[in-house]
């Protein structure tokens, strides 16, 4: 199965493949950790894989040895016919020339495929707005093992009090079971990143760790929260567009809350969050 297998640098070479940082490429080349992040994965021949951004498909080939199917999203149309090329003689994999971000995943997938993993070696300067809208969309995801910037893991699995701490961390652990798996150091790649990464394993959990009445104003507050994060909480949220409450309301619900006026966002834990949103959320 694996006999076929090109490495990176040799197809970074034969095609003479010109990284594009407008497209945040960096090209995995060590086999050791492309095999660790299918491992995190836990993908069996059941599954069907979505990769974003299979780049020169270093990682494509390896998710095709691992899984039933494998739909792989690209961006850069130039890497099209040398995907093609070099994963031709793999019949479960469906290359698709589109922008994540703009894509309907529940249109891509297979009629009747479930649910599906996410792998992904991200491109950096769309992390968080790609996470975000896959923890928020509707598609069925099961779990997401991605490589991302060591910082905003760290920040993913940040609590209350830290400077890491935010939106994020509690988006994150709402939506799913967040572990870090591997560090990887910037010399796997091609070229070489400014920072060190970190793959993640963030399992959707099939029930949120608290309830809420209102998850979208839950989130409404934790945006309104940090947006103005040296603010208090109370002038974060009056200042807010996205939220119409009164002053009064705002202090009478932090009160019931039982933390100071002073208290800032980056203070409450998630279930502090959910109390507060049902705080206001019942407002008399
Ligand atoms: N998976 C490859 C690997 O591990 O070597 C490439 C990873 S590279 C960090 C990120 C890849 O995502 C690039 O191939 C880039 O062109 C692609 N990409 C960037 N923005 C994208 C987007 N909005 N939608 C789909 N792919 C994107």
């Amino acid at each position: 199965m694996t006999k076929d297998r090109q490495s990176t640098v040799s197809v970074i070479k034969k095609y003479d493949v010109r990284a594009r940082k407008k497209y945040g490429q960096n090209f995995l080349k060590d086999e050791n950790i492309l095999q660790g992040i299918v491992d995190a994965a836990e993908i069996g021949k059941e599954d069907t894989v979505l990769e974003i951004g299979p780049g020169t498909g270093a990682l494509t080939a390896f998710l095709c040895e691992a899984a039933g199917r494998v739909i792989a999203v690209e961006i850069d149309r130039d890497l099209i016919p040398i995907l093609e090329e070099t994963l031709g003689t793999r019949e479960n994999v469906t290359l698709i020339n589109a922008d994540i971000m703009k894509t309907d995943i529940r249109e891509i997938l297979p009629e009747g495929c479930g649910s599906i993993k996410v792998v992904a070696n991200l491109p950096y300067y769309i992390t968080t707005p790609i996470i975000m809208t896959l923890l928020e969309g509707n598609a069925p995801i099961d779990s997401m093992t991605i490589m991302i910037q060591k910082e905003v893991a760290e920040r993913m699995l940040s609590l209350p009090g830290k400077k890491t701490y935010g939106a994020l961390s509690l988006a994150v652990q709402y939506h799913t079971e967040a572990k870090a798996v591997m560090e990887v150091p910037p010399s796997s790649f091609i070229p070489p990143p400014k920072v060190s990464s970190t793959v993640m394993h963030l399992k959707v959990r099939k029930e949120p760790p608290v309830n809420v009445m209102d998850e979208e104003l839950l989130f409404e507050l934790i945006r309104a929260s940090f947006n103005q994060r040296r603010k208090t909480l109370q002038n974060g949220l009056k200042n807010h567009p996205g939220l119409h409450f009164s002053t009064g309301e705002i202090s009478a619900a932090i009160e019931k809350l039982g933390k100071p006026a002073s208290v800032r966002g980056e203070q409450l834990s998630l279930e502090e969050f959910a109390s507060l949103a049902d705080l206001l959320y019942q407002r008399p």
